[in-house]
């Protein structure tokens, strides 16, 4: 594909596509804005190149309509804050206003056009929808790689009409750290996943028992394995269809030669409650009533000393209800063994994010992705839709 510094944009038009999809507050202030921060460098780049910048993202699923809430002003209002520089919102994302808005544009001027999700025609990939955003700039710039996962008309259809298309800075970077890192990773690598269901991470876990050396298994996800060997686990959460599959895994990960590692005790509840009386007892020793809500300390020293020797660790998805402080333990331990060790770190975006920040530990880890599902995706192996049409779009070029 190419990318934003291979292109000429000096004083051009340049529409870029980011994910400014932040968590807001009951009051719509931004709680977390390290998703409009990774943006900084493409719209920095822009700028330093005299370009006019046509910001466009979605915020929330306000499922095409208008819904108050879910404007875009407070990130508009944030962006320019950041900037240092005016950042006008427009009032929609297409119409006559916008091709004003547009055309008024200075060089170094950055203006952001309303909630794409307003328009129903996003989602549906709509073709006259995607032509309307295209024909707003000479230069399309896709730096939304949490939204990567997605075939709408803002990320897919807009390169069919775009006269150019690239990535940006942030979508180049997170492509760089899952594919490189799982084409050819420095061994020994590791993966840890958690997190609720098997379900959920089952084409993850499927892909990564093929590339890894050792695989750490915990969180709700660790009971379906754990009953799938036999012990019984209590109220914990278990996905019983899916046994067979858990002890296909398990035959698949010795046939690979991948270690697996299991939790051995745990701390457990008689429910998932910030006031519940907590016990940690070994595996062998659940319960009846009560159910797994995070690894016990003899797991995390047994985590620790796997992860000892690794080179490149990969993680998706909590070791317990980290949520609940009772819970937190194993997790945020888990954390502080991955920011102290000297490999190639990785971390999946959303609920592991979360336990990173919470943590502090964010700057001791290699790279921490902005996107939940769309990083989920590339662990499965699979391809993304966005990333696609850029290449597509790249051969068109040549
Ligand atoms: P996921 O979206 O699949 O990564 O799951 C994240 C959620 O898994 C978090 O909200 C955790 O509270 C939850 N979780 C982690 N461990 C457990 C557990 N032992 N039992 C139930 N839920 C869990």
């Amino acid at each position: 594909m190419k990318q934003i510094q291979d292109i000429d944009i000096k004083g051009k038009k340049v529409l870029c596509r980011f994910d400014f999809n932040v968590p807001l507050d009951d009051d719509l202030h931004i709680t977390d804005d390290r998703r409009i921060k990774a943006a900084l460098p493409t719209i920095n780049y822009a700028l330093d190149e005299d370009a006019r910048v046509i910001i466009i993202s979605h915020l929330g699923r306000p499922g095409g309509k208008k819904v108050a809430g879910l404007s875009l002003a407070p990130v508009a209002k944030r962006l320019s804050r950041l900037l240092g520089k005016d950042v006008a919102l427009a009032k929609d994302c297409v119409g006559d206003d916008v091709e004003k808005l547009i055309d008024g544009m200075e060089p170094r001027c950055v203006i952001m056009l309303e909630n794409l999700r307003f328009h129903k025609e996003e989602a549906e990939n709509d073709d006259e929808f995607a032509r309307k955003l295209a024909g707003y700039a000479d230069v399309y710039v896709d730096d939304a790689f949490g939204n990567a996962h997605r075939t709408h008309a803002s990320n897919v259809g807009i390169t069919k009409f775009a006269k150019v298309s690239c990535a940006g800075f942030l979508m180049k970077r997170e492509l760089n750290y899952f594919s490189s890192t799982l084409e050819d990773p420095l061994r020994p690598f590791v993966a840890i996943i958690g997190g609720s269901k098997v379900s959920g991470k089952l084409e993850a876990l499927a892909n990564l028992i093929r590339k890894v050396d050792k695989m750490i298994i915990g969180g709700g996800m660790a009971f379906t394995f754990l009953k799938a060997m036999g012990y019984e686990v209590g109220t914990s959460l278990v996905e019983d269809d899916l046994l067979h599959t858990a002890r296909r895994g398990i035959k698949i990960a010795k046939e690979n030669g991948v270690k697996l590692y299991f939790p051995v005790d745990c701390v457990i509840a008689e429910k998932a409650d910030s006031k519940a009386v907590t016990k940690i007892v070994p595996i062998q020793e659940i319960d009846p009533n009560w159910m797994g809500l995070d690894i016990g300390p003899a797991t995390i020293a047994l985590f620790r000393e796997a992860l000892s020797d690794a080179k490149t660790i990969m993680w998706n998805g909590p070791m317990g209800v980290f949520e609940i402080d009772a819970f937190s333990m194993g997790t945020f331990s888990l954390v502080h063994a991955i920011a102290q060790s000297h490999a190639l770190t990785i971390v999946g975006g959303g609920d592991t994010d979360v336990a990173v920040h919470r943590a502090g530990e964010s700057e001791y880890i290699t790279y921490i992705s902005t996107g939940g599902g769309a990083s989920l995706e590339l662990l499965e192996g699979k391809k993304l839709p966005a990333v696609e049409a850029l290449n597509k779009a790249a051969k068109k070029m040549k």
